[in-house]
């Protein structure tokens, strides 16, 4: 098997500038270059790992040195292009700075350009990882690089930008390289699957994509790890099962648990079921965490295969199923979640038992929290009914009836726990009475009362005095508002 892993990498290795996937801006470019025959002598190609800088700098390698070259491409049948193929040209020297990095080796390298090219035309030096070397070293480089022999082509690569000196930098023709979208990824192996007569399916193909990160080199070696893994039927299911991910329905299992209360038992169900399983719990609070802000974005139109971990066929459903679920909530949970996942990962528990019960009494008081009325809650509330009292009154019903002895008013509640939200909410309906002066209800008029000393002017003085009642309790300010 280690055989195919092998053939899968270097099979599909692009040996043509056509070949090359999602980079056409600097392949265009380098393609002009020998449309218009003006070959430069240092390139700098600048992008994230496994986008194919290396690949390219060879097939130009090729191109420059190529004895039958067709068009902007190399012909690859030549004496100088199989030899770059197979990597022992003795014009072509790839260098990888990270160990080669001190003075000394780009002194010899120095010493190296002065020599004619053996064979081709002209000598090119890929240096991969530049930004690996010393100050001392990238000195020498820049005197080479200043005045380059007439034979000599240098391709500087690194993922690094900001690490190479200006210096350097002014001298390069620079090509930036992009991190290549799940999308393409997944149409090229999708390619390579059909050559390979692999089994598979949209969704495997998404995860194998997913998990490249925009790099074709490690989406082709995950792809090699899974052919192994799945016996060449990559599957959605398989794929999941590979990367240790839930899938949706889990996950909107869970979420249904934490806000429906007649299902907060089976939460700790589920995460005793997982911890039989031997289920990472740590990931899978994290999973849970990225698929809450998934259905953010989803909810604000912006999730796309870039931004979120959900396969396409998924979103479409996701939508449609979490329409009504407020977003305030979402984000309080993902919040919350959140911090116990960054929790969870400070306290270093040494077994998944002791991660299991800290969860179990973290989810606990996630639901405690729920079910507490908050301060922003009660103040909303409070604040609609003073609005409705200094608004129009004609709507209220005619047959209000007011109490022909009004209650002595209570001072305002300043227990220690937040009030039930009937009792506070009371309060304003009190002051409705209290302030209905003009078209009372054909009744005997009350007795005009002393108004009571808090009673509140506006909207605004309501909820300063609310807010002074409330400040010396401890209310946490990210728990649930009141549903
Ligand atoms: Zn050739």
């Amino acid at each position: 098997m280690s055989e195919n892993h092998q053939v899968l990498f270097r099979k599909y290795r692009p040996q043509f500038f056509r070949d090359v996937i999602y980079q056409d801006l600097a392949v265009g470019s380098l393609q002009n270059a020998f449309k218009s025959k003006k070959i430069g002598h240092a390139y700098i190609f600048i992008g994230p790992r496994g986008v194919g800088k290396t690949t390219i700098a060879r097939i130009l390698a090729k191109r420059l040195n190529c004895e039958r070259p067709d068009g902007v491409e190399p012909c690859n049948e030549c004496t100088s292009c199989l030899e770059i193929t197979k990597g022992n040209s003795n014009d072509v020297f790839e260098i990888d700075a990270a160990s080669n990095s001190g003075v000394d080796n780009i002194r010899e390298l120095r010493e190296n350009v002065k020599f004619n090219a053996m064979g081709g035309k002209y000598r090119v030096y890929i240096l991969d990882e530049v930004h690996m070397l010393s100050g001392a070293a990238f000195n020498a480089l820049l005197k080479t690089l200043e005045e380059p022999p007439a034979h000599v082509v240098f391709i500087l690569a690194t993922t690094e930008y900001h690490k190479i000196p200006e210096t350097i930098l002014s001298r390069c023709q620079d090509f930036h390289f992009r991190k290549v979208p799940v999308t393409a990824l997944q149409n090229y192996i999708e390619t390579l699957c059909e050559k390979e007569g692999l089994k598979y399916d949209s969704e495997g193909l998404f995860w194998i994509a997913k998990k490249g990160d925009g790099s074709v080199r490690d989406t082709l070696s995950f792809m090699e790890q899974a052919v192994i893994f799945t016996d060449g039927n990559l599957t959605g299911a398989k794929l999941r099962k590979m990367i240790g991910y839930h899938g949706i329905d889990t996950f909107t299992d869970f979420l249904n648990q934490l806000v429906d209360s007649s299902q907060s038992a089976q939460i700790f169900e589920t995460l005793e079921n997982l911890f039989q399983a031997g289920i990472d719990l740590s990931k899978f609070v994290w999973d849970f965490v990225e698929f809450l802000n998934s259905l953010l974005l989803i909810k604000d139109n912006l999730a796309d295969r870039e931004s979120i971990n959900i396969p396409q066929e998924d979103l479409q459903k996701l939508k449609q199923n979490y329409r009504d679920l407020d977003r305030e909530v979402l984000v309080l949970l993902a919040e919350r979640i959140f911090s116990i996942h960054e929790k969870l990962n400070l306290m270093k528990l040494r077994s998944s038992y002791e991660m299991k019960v800290y969860l179990e009494i973290q989810f606990r008081k996630l639901i405690l929290d729920r079910e507490k009325p908050s301060v922003s809650g009660l103040l909303a509330k409070i604040s609609e009914l003073t609005k409705l009292v200094q608004g129009d009154i004609s709507h209220l019903p005619e047959n209000l009836e007011l109490p022909k002895k009004l209650p002595t008013p209570v001072p305002t509640p300043v227990s220690q726990k937040p009030e039930p939200v009937q009792t506070v909410v009371e309060k304003p309906k009190q002051n409705i009475e209290l302030d209905t002066k003009p078209n009372p209800p054909k009744q005997e008029p009350a007795p005009t009362p002393k108004p009571a000393p808090q009673n509140p002017a506006s909207a605004e003085d309501m909820e300063k005095l609310l807010k002074e009642k409330f400040s010396g309790m401890e209310v946490d300010p990210n728990q649930f508002k009141n549903l």
